[in-house]
């Protein structure tokens, strides 16, 4: 219990090992840091055993065994790939230890030197996921130099290493060790920094050419996808025309022409769904041309050839828009759009309504043209409402398409720089809103 509490305050402060993958920088920092560390520790050994052997005061060897048990802890946290916590551990021992020195040798050894070198490894060791532990890490020396600059420390009262006549060696020894240690922290953080824009570098080149590569498949996709529904649709066409030659001809048997109108029918729906791949491809592989555009009679145009649609017929039509006024846009692209929309307010019309009507509206603001294209037909459900936009979606058995129509639509106007959105009640109607940028002619 106890130790699932301690487990879960460490892993709540980050310390514990974290599943977080480890990158060629974070590996680099700590080989960096298990180096650092096992020399601390042949170090902490040579000098122990060299006080050991001249007349050791006992109580001044305590500090070095309890920095090698840290050491030791750390190392083995090292082994179980808790790097972090033995990074703590490691840093807050050295800490401890550079303190507890400096208040057993006189000052003038200048042993407090030895925090600016741990400032230096706390920056390198830490990546900047632990920047918290980082700053701490950094603090801690800081503070505690000051305290030993502005208070006369002595952790353990008036015990003090017997002063040597080889105090000024010391001094300087201390001074070199730790510009010697800052050095190599400096110069690992520039060798790190050359590794990662080397990294950057390479994993740029790498990008660029993906991309490359992606932009030819998708070219050739496009145009194969482009040529193959242009070659589908020829026998096509042959067999839809060789069907009505048949249905002309063999008015006797009523089987066969049942059999042939359902070819038709069936030929027709393959020729649309074509149709909308060839709309799809020719959106993606060729450039906007934007033309002086009457909306009105584009608007008018486009109802009239979806006049023979069934239905259509009982429908109250209504078109709002100023007539001579003529927009910059890319008329086909366009037509297409609202060709699509008005379709399907028609197929998606609801027979069990007195008065169907659609109706299409343009507004123009200053560079925005808003054109809402709304019905009463049989609406769609909230829910399904944001996927009506996806490829091969139908929001109802009702649809006898592709579910191609309105992700075609969003991907012209993703062209244009354009944008659709829907309000729908489920058995009232849709409205669909397309706003685009447009230029007018002056
Ligand atoms: P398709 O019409 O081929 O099914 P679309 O992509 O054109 O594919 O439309 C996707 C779905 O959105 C349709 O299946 C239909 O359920 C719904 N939908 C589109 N327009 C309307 C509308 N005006 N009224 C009701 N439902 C619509």
């Amino acid at each position: 219990m106890g130790n699932l509490y301690w487990h879960n305050a460490l892993q709540y402060l980050g310390i514990l090992y974290s599943e977080k993958e480890e990158t060629h920088l974070d590996r680099r920092r700590n080989i960096f840091y298990t180096r650092v560390l096992l020399f601390s520790g042949t170090v902490t050994i040579l000098a122990l055993v060299k006080g050991l052997m001249g007349t050791p005061q006992w109580l001044t060897v305590i500090p070095f065994l309890v920095f090698i048990i840290f050491i030791t802890t750390s190392y083995w946290l090292i082994k179980s790939k808790n790097f972090k916590a033995s990074k703590l551990l490691f840093l807050f021992g050295l800490n401890l230890f550079i303190l507890t020195m400096c208040s057993l040798v006189s000052k003038e050894k200048l042993t407090f030197v030895y925090f600016y070198p741990l400032i230096a490894i706390a920056y390198v060791i830490f990546d900047d996921s632990d920047h918290r532990w980082k700053v701490v890490c950094i603090v801690l020396p800081s503070v505690l130099m000051i305290i030993l600059a502005i208070f006369d420390f002595k952790l353990f009262g008036n015990i003090q290493f017997a002063t040597s006549d080889v105090g000024s060696y010391t001094m300087i020894i201390n001074i070199v060790a730790s510009v010697v240690v800052i050095a190599v922290c400096i110069d690992f953080l520039i060798k790190n920094n050359r590794t990662s824009e080397k990294l950057l570098r390479n994993m740029a080149r790498d990008i660029q050419k993906k991309n490359e590569d992606l932009e030819k498949t998708n070219t050739e996709l496009d145009r194969f996808v482009y040529s193959t529904s242009h070659d589908l649709r020829a026998p096509l066409l042959s067999i839809q025309g060789l069907v009505n030659v048949a249905l002309a001809e063999s008015t006797q048997d009523s089987a066969a022409k049942e059999y042939l109108i359902r070819i038709g029918d069936r030929t027709k729906k393959l020729d649309g769904f074509i149709q909308e791949i060839i709309d799809y491809a020719r959106n993606a592989r060729t450039e906007l041309r934007p033309e002086p555009t009457n909306l009105k009679e584009l608007i008018e145009e486009v109802i009239k050839n979806l006049e023979y649609l069934e239905g259509a017929d009982k429908i109250k039509f209504s078109i709002t828009v100023l007539p001579n006024e003529l927009v910059f846009l890319d008329k086909n692209r366009i037509k297409n759009v609202l060709s699509n929309l008005i379709s399907n307010a028609i197929k998606y019309r609801n027979v069990n309504t007195n008065g169907m009507w659609i109706r299409v509206s343009v507004t123009n603001e200053k560079e925005l043209s808003r054109i809402s294209i709304s019905d009463n037909g049989i609406g769609i459900k909230p829910e399904l409402q944001t996927k009506v936009f996806e490829m091969f979606y139908r929001a109802t058995d009702k649809s006898t398409g592709s579910g191609l129509g309105l992700y075609i639509v969003k991907e012209i106007l993703n062209k244009m720089n354009g944008h659709i959105s829907i309000t729908s009640e489920y058995g009232k109607g849709s409205n669909f809103v397309i706003t685009l940028p447009v230029r007018y002619e002056s």
